[in-house]
């Protein structure tokens, strides 16, 4: 089978709720020792709570702010101190407020890409050499299919932070290779959590109908595709995107989802 992630250390960014926190149950229960990072404390703790006993490892939290460098830098300190090192950094952090392009200002632009675009920079940046002391360290960005491949109304400074990702993610790949440090996406398209939940229940009827899958992702979609980007069998694979979305962006038109009954 794949690689046993015991004793490894893995800090997931946004892993108070939502897929942050399906991506550390899922390498909880591979063995892992995860350090859970978000800012809300309470929220991080009741996560800590749910994870603790899922796995062999050790479930640990950080209140952390990924907009700021030095806030990033401490987070990969802690990962250090408790956990003996990084193994693998998953990206996750993320918002996605819905405003319309004619209304969309400054300030707005400002916080999304502080936390998509500058929290994925500054993640990476901070847990760098403790990846590459780890020898075969992993980093997982969670981008999106809305941007890279599709567009939403109400999203355009959203879509354009999570292709942002991408572009980073390509030149990183190629800037940490020499030393032995994979970096790839997972693209998630409508995943059921607190936030999309949020989005009210007649977005997601509709959207169910969308994928060909006809369910929306669960969170562990997502954790087991990260999961298996930070294996040792995936050490090959650098640079890349994988799509989790139950095949929601295939479909030319409505006709051609129908026609499949
Ligand atoms: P969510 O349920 O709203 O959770 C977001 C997580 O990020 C929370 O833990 C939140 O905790 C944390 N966070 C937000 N701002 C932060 C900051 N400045 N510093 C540190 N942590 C921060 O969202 P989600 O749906 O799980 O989304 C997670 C990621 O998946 C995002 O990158 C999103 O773009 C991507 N995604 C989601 C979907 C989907 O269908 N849900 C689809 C495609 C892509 P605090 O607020 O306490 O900090």
């Amino acid at each position: 089978m794949f690689t046993s992630f015991d004793g490894r250390s893995v800090v997931v960014t946004g892993a108070s709720k939502g897929i942050g926190k399906g991506i550390a149950r899922v390498f909880a229960r591979a063995g892992a020792d995860v350090l859970l990072a978000a800012r809300d404390e309470q929220a991080l703790a009741a996560a800590a709570a749910e994870l603790d006993g899922e796995g062999k490892g050790r479930i640990t939290t950080v209140s952390v702010d990924v907009s700021s460098a030095e806030e990033c830098r401490r987070m990969a300190a802690v990962a250090v101190e408790r956990h003996g090192g990084i193994d693998v950094l998953c990206a996750n952090a993320g918002i996605f407020p819905d405003r319309a392009l004619a209304e969309i200002t400054e300030a707005d632009l400002d916080e999304v890409f502080g936390v998509n675009v500058k929290g994925t920079f500054f993640s990476v940046q901070a847990c760098t050499d403790a990846l590459a002391a780890s020898g075969h360290g992993r980093i997982v960005v969670t981008s999106s299919i809305t941007g890279p491949v599709t567009g939403f109304p109400g999203w355009s400074h959203y879509g354009a932070s999570k292709a942002a990702q991408l572009g980073f993610l390509r030149t990183a790949a190629i800037e940490l290779a020499p030393r032995s440090i994979t970096v790839n996406a997972v693209l998630p398209g409508n995943i059921a959590t607190e936030g999309l939940a949020d989005l009210g229940a007649d977005y997601i009827a509709t959207m169910e109908a969308s994928i060909p899958l006809r369910r929306l992702g669960s969170v562990e979609d997502i954790g087991h595709t990260c999961l298996f980007l930070a294996s040792d069998e995936a050490g090959y694979i650098t640079g890349q995107t994988i799509v989790v979305d139950g095949g929601q962006v295939l479909p030319e038109s409505l006709e051609a989802l129908q026609a499949a009954g």
